[in-house]
């Protein structure tokens, strides 16, 4: 309380003093907390908010908390908003690609993302890669095919709402399905990682000299005279032969692996299911092959809240599937930043920080919570404070006892407006 006042003091001292005379509004007070007070609140002059100079209002008024933050941001950190929507797609015949590594998005050191779309047919060709690849369908029908270590041919058919993981170095394919192709969105557990420098299959084949081929492969080199001589990437084949066929044809002695490389996640249970939205979690504990990987997928009602919280065991890579709304992460400092999120955003909070999403739309917003790390793992704010003395709490925050009695015990992930 102390230093509140002589905060307020201090701050009365300096409006009188200054040139423009205005009263500064309510600083050093609660919701308006810094010295020197920061946000439009507290500009005496109007014209200090303006911005005469050039912009580009289009892309400005996207970004509302850029322009305007709220007064209880504070500080600075590292940029933690990203957009699929400003990455060059990579536009072949058969789909495309873009993406959004740690090269272009600094902050993003454990995951890189890949937005791609696949026509009805269209293939992303055989390839393997250093990093393990998680992925959620957002549209639309795909064929996913992967050998594991032991040899094992893995095939299905995913649909929206359902992810898949390879591990790291297993050898995969994908494919669009009718009527109209799929997109979907990847994240390797690795934020260098290229979806534009994987190793593809044909780059080794064109690589190889001809008598090598034909020794491995025990068919004469004459037979892979045809063979493309660079890398095809994203290629239109034909809408592939029922599942049950190709799997047929794929299989192994080997057998078939121990447990499914895809999963549904928009079926999987609702965590903390709510008047405010819900969680659904796919981590190693239900999604057993996902060692590297774990994900919420979070449903939060207009006007609710996706309660204060952290994760202390990974970094959480963010992508904004439906609606729009604001979170603001907090850390030592004190620094406190505020981001708006729209459909193909991309969002990245630090291991350990704090950090809230709030729903500012009229509209459900979905998000995706994706972390390096086998299993989902996150600290409610409000929870622990329930669950401290709560003589404690209340001497910390100057709150009433019975104000502290009335925090949630077991807060749901989401909150009601
Ligand atoms: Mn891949
Ligand atoms: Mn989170």
């Amino acid at each position: 309380m102390k230093r509140v006042s002589r905060r307020g003091v201090l701050a009365a001292t300096a409006a009188s003093g200054a040139a423009i005379g205005a009263k500064i509004a309510n600083a050093a007070s609660f919701g308006n907390p810094d010295q020197p007070p920061q946000g439009a609140v507290n500009a005496t002059n109007k014209q200090g908010l303006t911005i005469p100079g050039p912009h580009d209002e289009g892309l400005a008024s996207t970004m509302p908390t850029f322009l305007d933050p709220p007064p209880t941001d504070v500080g600075s950190m590292p940029e933690f908003w990203a957009s699929f929507n400003l990455a060059q797609r990579r536009i072949q015949d058969g789909g495309w690609g873009r993406q959004v590594t740690q090269a272009d998005f600094a902050i993003s050191s454990e995951i890189s993302g890949v937005d791609m779309r696949l026509s009805a047919g269209g293939i992303r060709e055989l390839h393997w890669h250093q990093q393990a690849e998680w992925a959620i369908m957002t549209y639309g029908n795909c064929r996913v095919t992967v050998l594991d270590a032991q040899g094992r041919p893995y095939v299905a058919d995913v649909t929206e709402g359902d992810l898949w993981y390879f591990p790291a170095g297993m050898p995969h394919s994908l494919q669009g399905l009718g009527p109209d192709g799929a997109q979907f969105v990847l994240a390797f557990d690795n934020g260098v990682s290229s979806e534009f420098n994987t190793l593809p299959a044909t780059d080794w084949m064109a690589h190889t000299p001809p008598e090598v081929l034909a020794k491995n492969f025990g068919v004469p080199a004459e037979a892979f005279k045809n063979i493309p001589l660079q890398n095809r990437w994203i290629f239109q084949g034909k809408v592939p032969p029922p599942l049950d066929e190709v799997r047929t044809a794929m299989a192994s002695k080997a057998g078939v692996p121990e447990y499914p490389f895809t999963f549904s996640l928009s079926n999987a249970p609702k965590v903390s299911d709510g008047n405010g939205g819900f969680v659904q979690i796919a981590d190693s504990t239900n999604f057993k092959v996902a060692k590297s990987v774990a994900a919420g997928l979070v449903t939060i009602r207009p006007g609710a809240l996706r309660t204060m919280h952290w994760h202390p065991n990974a970094d959480e890579w963010q992508y904004y599937l439906k609606g729009t709304g604001r979170m603001t992460v907090f850390n030592a400092g004190p620094a406190a930043n505020t981001a708006n999120f729209h459909p193909g955003d991309i969002g990245y909070v630090k291991k350990g920080l704090g950090h809230y999403i709030e729903n500012t739309g009229s509209d459900d917003l979905v998000m995706l919570a994706v972390f390096r790390a086998p299993r989902y793992e996150e600290v409610s704010f409000s929870n622990w404070l329930a669950h401290s003395p709560p003589e404690m709490v209340a001497a910390t925050f100057n709150l009433d006892p019975e104000v502290v009695a009335r925090f949630p015990k077991n807060s749901p992930d989401v909150v009601p407006e």
